[in-house]
């Protein structure tokens, strides 16, 4: 059982051993019964450390990413928080110059306290991810594609460079799920996911997982400090996310044509000034995209000729699409990132996020001719 559709189907879905039933039963239990001198009666002892929900869902996890272990977070940012705080003091990091925002939060603003310094760089460009790595850089992280412009970095190559270096590679696979990627078998040593998104699948859940490649150290490092920290997923939102594994690669490919579809309309359009998707052959990284994914998914951003008046005037009066942050539900969501990305903005002022949906591809691209004609 190796192909991704049966394995989203079956892997972590063994029916109930008490009472047969297929769905998986919630284990809302904060604490499980042990003997005298705490011996553990079935592996469980406290939620915050294990629990079975989550176990299942760590199972599908490892199971769909190729690794040899999983840890479910609350959130994608408490499972990224979870592995680069882990790096000891006086460590150095890489992270792409184009990421999500919270990933830049967090080097520039919490882990220098820490002793952890993180440096920008282009991650397409090799030759500036070898320059600058430093004597005591201990891991890239990469985001592939990446939030919002979509870049894509070649990961066996920075697997190559990292372990060169003797440093781990890390990638946030939010994007592209292992349904279209798999960074651990191009040579990554772990995997994180914001699961709020494609994973959960419906908007309706938050959780973040890590993935690692081995069962070593830092699994057991990472797993220790999520116990002691707390940075734990509820019982419900593990179901939730498991519930969501079970259709992901279905959800995917239709949620990959439409975004293909209207990629190709919006690149065509007169208003439009530049389209950042990796399925268009215009793409500056296509070559690598095609290489190493499935597929090139449903994320993309675009520009406007008009600026941000216009950007604004689009996404104002797109009737289908909503105005909302976040990715990966069966709805299409368009954000001007420039907006909520805070006091100075990373992203260009004419940039319009588009998530794009399950609806019928007819029905989003009439909707966003008709708001292109306000641009
Ligand atoms: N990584 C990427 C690529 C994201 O887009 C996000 C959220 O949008 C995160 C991480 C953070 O995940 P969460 O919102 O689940 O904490």
């Amino acid at each position: 059982m190796t192909r991704i559709e049966t394995l989203a189907v079956h892997a972590g879905a063994e029916p109930d051993r008490e009472t047969g039933a297929i769905s998986p039963p919630i284990h809302l239990a904060t604490t499980f019964q042990h003997g005298p001198a705490g011996e553990r009666v079935a592996g469980y002892e406290y939620q915050r450390e294990h629990n079975p929900t989550q176990a299942r869902l760590e199972e599908t996890l490892a199971a769909l990413e190729v690794g040899a272990a999983a840890l479910a977070f609350g959130s994608g940012m408490a499972a990224m928080n979870g592995l680069l705080e882990s790096l000891p003091a006086g460590t150095h990091f890489l992270y792409p110059r184009d990421c999500y925002t919270g990933l830049r939060t967090l080097a520039n603003e919490f882990l220098p306290e820490r002793g952890i310094t993180g440096s920008a760089v282009d991650m397409a460009d090799l030759d500036a991810v070898r320059a600058a790595l430093r004597p005591e850089t201990k891991l890239i992280w990469a985001e592939t594609p990446s939030n919002p412009l979509l870049e894509v970095a070649d990961l066996a190559a920075l697997a190559d460079i990292a372990h060169g270096h003797g440093a781990l590679l890390a990638c946030d696979n939010t994007f592209a799920t292992p349904v279209l990627q798999r960074p651990l078998a191009l040579g990554a040593d772990v995997v994180m996911h914001s699961t709020t998104k494609y994973f959960g699948g419906h908007s309706d859940v938050m959780g973040g997982a890590l993935v690692f490649a081995k069962a070593d150290d830092l699994h057991a490092r990472a797993a220790h400090r999520r116990h002691v920290t707390g940075g734990i997923l509820a019982p419900f939102s593990a179901w939730l996310i498991l519930r969501g594994c079970r259709s992901l690669p279905a959800r995917l490919a239709w949620h990959c044509r439409n975004a293909r579809a209207l990629a190709e309309m919006l690149a065509a359009h007169p208003a439009v000034e530049a389209v950042h998707y990796p399925g268009l052959v215009s793409h500056p990284n296509h070559a690598v995209a095609a290489r190493q994914m499935a597929d090139f998914g449903a994320m993309l951003s675009f520009q406007l000729k008009g600026g941000r008046e216009a950007a604004l005037r689009v996404a104002g009066a797109l009737q289908l699409a909503i105005n909302a942050t976040s990715l990966g539900g069966p709805e299409t969501l368009v954000e001007h990132r420039a907006s909520v990305e805070g006091r100075h903005p990373h992203s260009a002022q004419n940039l319009l996020r588009v998530s794009v949906g399950l609806e019928h591809i007819d029905d989003l691209r009439a909707d966003f001719a008709q708001a292109l004609s306000r641009a």
